[in-house]
């Protein structure tokens, strides 16, 4: 019978790839991929030249139904994002969503995610945690985004680009506090893997201080509102209305 199995895949160092990742690539009748040239270097490590078809953000939506048909009919088709694991800020949900209306079956092989990555190596509190992703790119929505998030009290998980890191911590440092322990997670598992834990003004200071660091891939890992700050805000929420009523 035709299934769908989600392969994760690694986000940086190779060797992360594990044994069932590696003979369900190499067994796969028609892999799907984000990127055909990317997913060329893992097939290259494995010494193989799957059949593969390109789905990314602009073609998941109107590939979803025909790759629906074809598990139906009894394909066996895998799913590779470019890094980690696929739809995780990567695309394959309008897929999913779709099997899982038609009940057909899926398996996922799981392995490396760079969020889970980073929360483990932060020493920030990972007992219970959000996945927040990306931002949104624009400066207005995002400062939005990030003021509905300010009390939070669980740890907070951001995928972030290194031309927006800057921009974004000085954003947490203005809406919420530059005392909130944060941990940038630069390059995992690569050659020059680092975990910067620090303050949120001292991230932003020590990026100020060396600009080499404002590069490659990163996550980001903010602890949560202390209750203190929990407690303003209900008290703001309840001023705010109280206090526009007053002449
Ligand atoms: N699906 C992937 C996963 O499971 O981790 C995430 C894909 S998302 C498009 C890519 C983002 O993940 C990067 O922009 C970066 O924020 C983060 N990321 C990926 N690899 C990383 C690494 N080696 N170190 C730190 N962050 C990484």
């Amino acid at each position: 019978t035709g299934q769908l199995t989600i392969i994760a895949t690694p986000i940086g160092n190779l060797d992360d790839l594990s044994l069932r990742a590696q003979q369900a690539i190499s067994s796969a009748p028609l892999i799907l991929v984000e990127d055909r040239r990317h997913a060329q270097r893992l097939f290259q490590h494995l010494g193989i030249q799957p059949k593969t078809l390109a789905l990314h953000e602009h073609n998941e939506r109107a590939l979803a139904p025909q790759i629906a048909q074809r598990i139906a009919a009894g394909e066996r088709i895998a799913l590779l994002s470019d890094a980690g694991i696929p739809l995780i800020s990567d695309p394959g949900f309008p897929l999913l969503a779709l099997l899982r209306a038609r009940q057909l079956p899926v398996t996922i092989i799981p392995g490396p995610n760079a969020a889970l990555a980073a929360l483990a190596l932060s020493g920030l509190p990972s007992d219970r945690f959000v996945f927040e992703g990306f931002l949104p790119a624009k400066a207005g929505a995002r400062r939005a985004r990030l003021q509905a998030l300010q009390r939070e009290s669980r740890s907070l998980i951001f995928y972030e680009a290194p031309h927006r890191i800057c921009e974004t911590l000085a954003d947490m440092v203005d809406l919420w506090s530059p005392d909130r322990a944060a941990a940038l997670c630069r390059e995992l598992t690569k050659r020059y893997e680092e975990c910067l834990r620090d303050s949120l003004g001292g991230l932003v200071v020590l990026l100020q201080v060396q600009p080499d660091k404002v590069r490659g891939e990163m996550t980001l890992v903010v602890g949560g509102a202390p209750e203190q700050t929990r407690q303003d805000a209900d008290a703001d929420q309840l001023l705010g209305p109280l206090l526009a009523e007053l002449p």
